[in-house]
C-alpha cells in the first residue's frame, strides 16, 4: 500500500518558549494516518521538545474538534451556518447596545491568541463595538510582573536579556517558578550554568523538579515571598554587597528602601516566611557576591494580593547589586501561556492600545486612532480587569460577552460566583476548538482553528517575535479568530476598518500601530522573521537590529533611571485559622496546559495525569487520617473541590498543593481567593485557607 506524506512546520502552543517543530503526517489508504514529530533547531528551544510538544498534535487532530457553529435552542446545541451565526451575533449585540449602551457588551480574550488575533480583538472592542470592557486571561498570568517592570524599569519585557546568557551567569534565583515542568526545554540552560559553576537558589514551598537542582532551596510559606525578598536585600545591604556606583548613577529612590529594609529584623522575616535565618543569609551572600546574576519570577511570587510589590522587591535586589544591563545579568518574568508576552502588548488589556500605548494617554489615543482612521474622541476609555469584568457580569452591567480562546468559568478564582454570573448573561458567545466548560454554558459557540492551521506571530518569553506556520487545512468550518471578528465587524457596519484576508496584512497594520510605542514592532516583518528566525522587540528600524539585551545604558523612565520601591510586606492574603487550618496553593503539572481544555483531549497527555490531585505531606495526612490515593474534599470559605490525595514529603507540612487543569468538581478555583492586588488586579490564587476531609468514610 502506498503511503502519502505531508509535513507542517509549526510551534508548540503549550508555553512561552514556543518550540519549533515539524509534524510529519503519513497517510495510508487502509489505515488511520500516523504522525511523527521532530523538533526544529531555532530560537530558544534549540530543537528540544518536551512531552507536551511531542504530543501537541493529538488535540489538534481530535475528533472532539468543533466543526461548525453551534446555537443553543431550548437548552440543546444545533449546528448552524456561519452566515446565521454572524447574523445572530450582530443582532444580539446590536439590540443589547441599543438598550443598555456599548459597555453592556464585553470581550474576554486569551494569552494563547496570536499577536494578530489579539490586536484585532482589541481593535474590534474599541472600533466595532465601542466598549470599554475588554480584558483577558493574561491578567492572571503576567499582570504583576508586567506592572512591576513598568514601575521599576519604565518598560515591561519578560526577559531583559537572552536565554543564552543564563549559561554565563554565576548565581541564578528562581522564585516561584517551576521551569522543569512548566517550560522544560529551558532546563538545559540552567543545568549548563550549573556545570559552569553557577549557584542556583530556588524559592518554592515545594521541592519541585526545578528545586531538586538547587544549591539552596528556600522552602517559603505561600504568600510571604515579598518578606523573603526584603530579608535577602537586608543581608545584602548589611554585608555591603551592594553596587554603590550603579545605585548612584542608574537608579532612584534607594534611600527609602534602605531605611525600611534596615529596620526589619531578620528573625521576624524568618518566622513569617518559615525559612531559616541562616539560609536567608546564605542565599543573599551567594547572590550578592556573584559577579553576574539573574532573578526569575513566575506565578508563585506574582499570584498574590501583593504580587506587584513582591516582584518589585526582587527587582530591588537586582538594582541594589547592579545586576542588569550587562552580559549574564538581568531579570526574567517566566511567562506561562503560549503568547503570554505578545498577548499583552497589542490591546486586549483593559488599559492598553497596541505597542503598550495607554488608552488614557491623549497622545497615544490620537496616534492609534490615526492608524485606525477613527476619531480619537470615539475611542472608549479604560475598562476593568478580568475578574472585575466577571463582577460586572454578575451585576448584569455587562449583558453580553464574547469569549475568545479562554475558559473563564474554570480559570477565574471563586469559580461558582463566576459561573452564576455567566448564567445571568443575556448572550454568551465562545470561540474555541472544543466544547470547554465555558463553551457548554454559551448561547453560541464558534469553531476556532488550532495551531497547526493558524499562521501568525507569537512573542516568546525573551521578547523575540516568532512566526508560526499554519499550513494544515482546518477541519470542517473552523475559522481563525481574527477572521471571525472581521466578518462580525462587517455585519455591524464596520467592515471597512477590518479589511484583512491574511495574518500578514494584520501584522503590517500592527507594525504601524506599535511604531514609537514601548513595544515597538515597526522594524519587524514576516520576511525578516523568516530570514532571521525571530526578532527581538523593541525594533524600531526595518534596517536595524532588534534589542536582545535591554537597559544597557539607560532605563525607560524619562530620567533614564530605574526606580526602587519601598515594598512593605505584611501577612499573606488569607490566614489559616481553626476552621480552615491549612494553606492551599496551586500550579501546573508537566503534562497539562492552563485549564486542560486542549491537553485533556490528548490521549497521551491525559493518560499521564488522568485526574486532579492534592499533594500533602504524610505527617499532615496522618493528622487528617488521609491515606495515599484517597478522594478528599478540599474546602475554603468560597467553595470546594474533590481531588485524589498524593502523599509527598516534597511539600511543606502546613501547605497543600492542587493543580489548575480541571473544571467542574475537580476545579481548584472553586476555592481560590478573588482578593485582588491593588496595583495590577492579579487575584490571590496562591494562598487560600482550606480544610480537608477524606471521602473514604462517606
Ligand atoms: Fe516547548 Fe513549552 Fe511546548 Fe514543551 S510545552 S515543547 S517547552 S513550547
Amino acid at each position: 500500500m502506498q503511503a502519502m506524506q505531508a509535513s507542517f512546520d509549526t510551534q508548540c502552543p503549550f508555553c512561552s518558549v514556543q518550540c519549533k517543530m515539524r509534524v510529519i503526517e503519513e497517510k495510508q489508504t487502509d489505515r488511520r494516518p500516523t504522525y511523527r514529530i521532530e523538533g526544529l533547531p531555532n530560537a530558544a528551544s534549540e530543537g528540544r521538545l518536551c512531552v507536551k510538544g511531542i504530543n501537541a498534535y493529538q488535540h489538534a487532530l481530535s475528533r472532539e474538534r468543533l466543526l461548525k457553529p453551534l446555537l443553543k435552542t431550548d437548552g440543546a446545541f444545533r449546528e448552524i451556518s456561519w452566515d446565521e451565526a454572524l447574523n445572530v451575533m450582530a443582532d444580539r449585540f446590536s439590540v443589547i447596545r441599543t438598550e443598555s449602551g456599548p459597555d453592556a457588551v464585553g470581550l474576554y480574550g486569551g494569552g494563547s491568541l496570536t499577536n494578530e488575533s489579539a490586536y484585532v480583538l482589541g481593535k474590534f472592542a474599541r472600533v466595532a463595538l465601542g466598549t470599554r470592557y475588554i480584558d483577558y486571561n493574561g491578567r492572571f498570568c503576567m499582570s504583576a510582573a508586567a506592572s512591576a517592570g513598568v514601575k521599576t524599569f519604565g518598560l515591561d519585557r519578560g526577559l531583559t536579556n537572552p536565554l543564552t546568557e543564563v549559561t554565563q551567569t554565576e548565581c541564578i534565583v528562581l522564585a516561584g517558578t517551576n521551569i522543569a515542568e512548566c517550560q522544560p526545554t529551558l532546563m538545559p540552560y540552567f543545568t549548563k550554568a550549573k556545570e559552569n559553576g553557577a549557584r542556583i537558589i530556588v524559592i518554592d514551598p515545594r521541592t519541585t523538579k526545578t528545586a531538586e537542582m538547587a544549591d539552596i532551596h528556600l522552602k517559603v510559606k505561600p504568600g510571604t515571598d515579598l518578606a523573603l525578598a526584603n530579608g535577602l536585600l537586608k543581608v545584602v545591604i548589611e554585608e555591603k554587597l551592594t553596587n554603590p556606583s550603579f545605585i548612584a548613577t542608574r537608579t532612584s529612590g534607594f534611600e527609602n528602601v534602605l531605611s525600611y529594609v534596615s529596620s526589619l529584623e531578620l528573625a521576624e522575616v524568618a518566622a513569617l516566611t518559615g525559612v531559616d535565618e541562616d539560609d536567608i543569609r546564605r542565599a543573599a551572600r551567594a547572590f550578592g557576591k556573584a559577579a553576574t546574576g539573574m532573578i526569575f519570577t513566575a506565578r508563585g511570587v506574582e499570584q498574590h494580593r501583593d504580587g506587584h510589590m513582591a516582584v518589585r522587591a526582587f527587582l530591588n535586589l537586582v538594582l541594589a547589586t547592579g545586576k542588569i544591563g550587562k552580559p549574564g545579568c538581568g531579570y526574567g518574568a517566566v511567562t506561562g501561556q503560549g503568547n503570554g508576552q505578545g498577548g499583552r502588548e497589542h490591546g486586549q488589556k483593559a488599559d492598553q492600545l497596541p505597542g503598550y500605548r495607554l488608552i488614557e494617554n491623549p497622545a497615544d489615543r490620537a496616534y492609534v486612532a490615526s492608524v485606525w482612521g477613527v476619531d480619537p474622541a470615539e475611542l472608549p476609555g479604560k475598562g476593568v480587569s478580568a475578574y472585575e469584568m466577571m463582577e460586572l457580569v454578575h451585576k448584569r452591567d455587562i449583558r453580553a460577552l464574547l469569549v475568545m480562546s479562554s475558559n473563564p468559568v474554570v480559570s477565574n478564582p471563586n469559580a461558582d460566583f463566576v459561573a452564576e454570573g455567566l448564567r445571568r448573561l443575556d448572550f454568551l458567545v465562545v470561540a474555541d476548538m472544543f466544547l470547554s466548560e465555558t463553551a457548554l454554558m454559551a448561547d453560541l459557540v464558534l469553531p476556532a482553528t488550532a495551531f497547526l492551521e493558524n499562521e501568525g506571530t507569537l512573542t516568546n518569553l525573551e521578547g523575540r517575535v516568532l512566526l508560526r506556520g499554519g499550513d494544515r487545512p482546518a477541519p470542517g468550518e473552523a475559522r481563525h479568530d481574527w477572521r471571525m471578528l472581521a466578518e462580525l465587524a462587517a455585519r455591524l457596519g464596520k467592515g471597512a476598518y477590518f479589511p484583512y484576508s491574511t495574518a500578514e496584512q494584520i501584522f503590517e497594520e500592527l507594525r504601524l500601530a506599535s511604531k514609537g510605542g514601548a513595544a515597538d514592532y515597526y522594524g519587524i516583518t514576516y520576511e525578516r522573521i523568516r530570514n532571521e528566525g525571530g526578532v527581538y522587540w523593541p525594533c524600531p528600524d526595518p534596517e536595524g537590529p532588534g534589542t536582545a539585551r535591554m537597559f544597557e545604558r539607560k532605563f525607560a523612565h524619562p530620567d533614564g533611571k530605574a526606580a526602587f520601591a519601598k515594598a512593605v510586606h505584611g501577612a499573606p492574603g488569607e490566614a489559616e485559622d481553626e476552621a480552615y487550618p491549612l494553606v492551599m496553593t496551586n500550579g501546573r503539572m508537566l503534562s497539562h496546559y492552563l485549564t486542560g481544555v486542549q491537553t485533556r483531549r490528548s490521549p497521551t497527555l491525559l493518560a499521564k495525569e488522568l485526574e486532579n490531585v492534592m499533594e500533602i505531606h504524610p505527617r499532615t495526612a496522618e493528622r487528617y487520617r488521609i491515606g495515599d490515593g484517597e478522594l478528599v474534599r478540599v474546602a475554603s470559605r468560597r467553595g470546594s473541590m474533590i481531588v485524589r490525595s498524593r502523599l509527598t514529603t516534597d511539600i511543606r507540612e502546613d501547605t497543600v498543593f492542587v493543580p489548575m487543569h480541571w473544571g467542574g468538581v475537580q476545579n481548584v478555583n472553586n476555592a481560590t481567593n478573588p482578593l485582588l492586588d491593588p496595583f495590577c488586579k492579579m487575584p490571590d490564587f496562591k494562598t487560600s485557607a482550606v480544610r480537608i476531609r477524606t471521602l473514604n468514610a462517606a
